[in-house]
C-alpha cells in the first residue's frame, strides 16, 4: 500500500518494505523469514528496488514516468496506454532504460506485467462480454496496482506432467483448479509454474494459458492474489545469488538472480473483486489474444532483448580484446556478425512499433511482426551465446578461482604474469572474463538461455502464432497472381506454333 502521501513516487525503500509482508517461501528446505535479507533473494530484492529508486531521480522521472489521467501521483511509463505511435515510442525508451541496469538480465521486472495488465485494460470489452462483474474486478484491479506502481509477476502455464492428457485429466492437486466456490470467491487448490520474480513482487496473477477444453471449466479460471495470501506456498528454485562467490565474480548472478519458483496454492481463497475469469474455457485464451495483453507483454520482452543482446555483443568485443583477437579477420566477421543480428533485433523491434496498428483509442504495436521477432529470437539466444564462447575459448575457464586469490601475494603475482592481455591490465582482463562466464556459462548464464528459450512458450507454440497472425492471403495472392498469368494450355499452344 501507499506510503508517506499520496502523492510521492514509490521509493526503494517502500518496495522492500512491502515485501516484509509474512509471504510463505520455501528455499532448501526450509521457510524463509524474510526474503529481502535472506542470501537468497537479497541483492535480487535489492536491484528491484533500485528500478524505483532510479526512476525517482529528478533527472530521470520525465523519462521513466507519467501521471496517469485523473491520478495525483506519478508512475512508471510501463503502465502507460500509448494513443499514438509517439506515445508508444516515449514508453518503450523508458522500458529501455530499466532494462539498461540489469543488462536486460532482469526479464521479469515489473513493467513485464504492467505491459500485460495495460493490454488486458485495453481489450476491457472482452472482460465485459464474460461479465461486468468481472470487468469491474480487472479495472479495480489496475487502477490499484497502477496507482501503487506495483510490482506484479504471474504464473499462466501448468506443470508439465503428462501430455498424453488433457489438463483437466491431469493427477488430483497439480493443476491449480477451482475446488469450492461461495457468496465471497472462490477456493484454488494445485500449483502452476513458473514465477519468475515472484519472490520479489507484491501481487500475482493467477492465469490458465495454454488451450483449455469445454469440460474443464474447474481450471479456467484467472485472479490476482497478493503474495501474501493465506494458504499461498513459494517453492524456490535454487538461488544462483546465494552460490555467487562476490560481484567481482560473479557480477550479474549475485545481483540480477530474478528467481523462479512454483506456486502451490494450498486452498487460497479469492475474493470475488480479484477474479477476472470464472469457469469460460475460451475466456481463458480471449483475455490474452482477444485482448493487446499478449502483444503488449511480448513486446515488452523484446525490448528487454534488445538490451540484452547489445550488453552480450559489447562483451564479445571485450572478451577478443582481452585475448587480443579483435583483429583477425575471422574474429572480426564474428563480431560482425553479432552486431548485425543485434542489428536485426533493434529493426524488429523498430518494425513493429512503426507499423502499429490503431485499435479503437490505443495504438499497439504489430502482432505479427511481435511473434515473427519471437520465433526469430527464441533460436537466436543459444546461437548468439554459442558464438561468444565460441570467440573466447579457455580464457572463460582459465581464470583465480575467485577474488581471493588476488589476496595472497604469491599467488597475485603469478596471476598478474599469466592474465596477461595487448589492451588491458590482468585484474581488467579477468573482470571481463568472469563477467562474460556469469553471464553465458555459469548456471545463472545457462538457465538465461532456457529462459530466452521459454518464456514465450515451446517452439511450437510460437510457431504458431507467427502462422497464424501472418498474411497469407497477401503471400499466396502473389503464388496465385503468377500461376495465372500462364496455363498449360498456352504452352501447348506455344509448343505448337
Ligand atoms: C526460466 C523460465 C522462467 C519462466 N517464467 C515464467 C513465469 O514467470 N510465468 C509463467 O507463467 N511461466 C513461466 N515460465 C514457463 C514457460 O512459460 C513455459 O516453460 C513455456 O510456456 C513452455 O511450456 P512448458 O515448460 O510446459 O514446455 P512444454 O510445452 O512441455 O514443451 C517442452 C518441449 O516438449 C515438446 N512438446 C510438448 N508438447 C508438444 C506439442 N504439443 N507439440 C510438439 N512438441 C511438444 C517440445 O519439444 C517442447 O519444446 C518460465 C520458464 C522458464 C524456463
Amino acid at each position: 500500500m501507499q506510503e508517506g502521501g499520496d502523492d510521492h513516487m514509490r521509493t526503494g525503500a517502500e518496495h522492500i518494505r512491502s515485501l516484509k509482508d509474512g509471504r510463505t517461501v520455501y528455499i532448501d528446505g526450509e521457510l524463509v523469514a524474510d526474503v529481502t535479507e535472506h542470501p537468497a533473494f537479497r541483492n535480487a530484492v535489492l536491484a528491484a528496488a533500485e528500478l524505483y529508486d532510479f526512476q525517482a531521480q529528478p533527472d530521470n522521472v520525465e523519462l521513466m514516468t507519467f501521471q496517469p489521467d485523473g491520478s495525483n501521483r506519478r508512475v512508471n511509463r510501463g503502465w502507460q496506454m500509448p494513443r499514438n505511435y509517439e506515445e508508444l515510442v516515449q514508453r518503450r525508451k523508458a522500458l529501455q532504460a530499466w532494462a539498461a541496469l540489469s543488462c536486460g538480465f532482469c526479464g521479469r521486472s515489473p513493467d513485464h506485467l504492467a505491459s500485460s495488465l495495460v493490454g488486458q485494460r485495453m481489450g476491457i470489452e472482452v472482460f465485459r462480454k464474460h461479465g461486468a462483474a468481472r470487468a469491474k474486478a480487472v479495472e479495480d484491479f489496475f487502477d490499484y496496482a497502477r496507482h501503487n506502481d506495483l510490482y506484479v509477476s504471474y504464473v499462466i502455464i501448468n506443470p508439465q506432467a503428462e501430455r498424453g492428457k488433457d489438463w483437466g485429466q491431469q493427477a488430483e492437486d497439480l493443476v491449480a483448479r477451482i475446488v469450492d466456490e461461495d457468496s465471497t470467491g472462490i477456493t484454488i487448490r494445485g500449483a502452476k509454474m513458473l514465477g519468475t520474480g515472484a519472490v520479489m513482487a507484491n501481487e500475482l496473477l493467477v492465469a490458465n494459458m495454454q488451450p483449455l477444453k469445454p469440460g474443464e471449466e474447474d481450471i479456467a479460471f484467472s485472479c490476482a492474489l497478493p503474495m501474501n495470501a493465506k494458504g499461498l506456498r513459494v517453492l524456490s528454485r535454487k538461488s544462483y545469488e546465494a552460490h555467487a562467490v562476490s560481484v567481482f565474480d560473479n557480477p550479474l548472478s549475485s545481483r540480477f538472480d530474478e528467481n523462479d519458483a512454483l506456486m502451490y496454492f494450498d486452498d487460497v481463497k479469492v475474493p470475488w473483486d480479484r477474479v477476472f475469469v470464472h469457469r469460460d474455457t475460451d475466456m481463458c485464451r480471449a483475455q490474452f489474444h482477444d485482448t493487446p495483453s499478449h502483444v503488449y507483454q511480448n513486446y515488452q520482452a523484446q525490448i528487454r532483448l534488445t538490451v540484452k543482446l547489445t550488453f552480450l555483443a559489447g562483451l564479445a568485443r571485450r572478451v577478443t580484446e582481452a585475448i587480443g583477437t579483435t583483429r583477425i579477420p575471422s574474429v572480426t566477421e564474428q563480431l560482425g556478425t553479432l552486431a548485425a543480428q543485434v542489428g536485426m533485433v533493434n529493426s524488429m523491434l523498430s518494425g513493429m512499433e512503426a507499423s502499429g496498428v490503431q485499435v479503437g483509442e490505443w495504438f499497439v504495436p504489430n502482432k505479427h511482426y511481435m511473434y515473427a521477432a519471437q520465433v526469430i529470437t527464441q533460436e537466436l539466444y543459444p546461437r548468439f551465446v554459442q558464438s561468444v564462447r565460441d570467440l573466447a575459448g579457455g580464457a572463460l575457464i582459465m581464470l583465480p578461482s575467485s577474488a581471493a586469490d588476488f589476496g595472497n601475494a604469491e599467488v597475485d603475482a603469478i596471476i598478474r604474469k599469466t592474465q596477461r592481455s595487448a589492451t588491458m591490465a590482468p585484474e581488467q582482463k579477468v573482470k571481463v572474463l568472469k563477467a562474460a562466464w556469469d553471464a553465458i556459462g555459469s548456471e545463472f548464464g545457462s538457465r538465461h538461455t532456457q529462459y530466452e528459450m521459454f518464456y514465450a512458450g515451446a517452439r511450437f507454440v510460437t510457431t504458431g502464432h507467427s502462422f497464424r497472425t501472418f498474411n497469407w492471403d497477401a503471400a499466396t495472392g502473389l503464388v496465385d497472381t503468377l500461376l495465372s498469368s500462364y496455363s498449360l494450355k498456352g504452352a501447348l499452344d506455344e509448343l505448337r506454333k
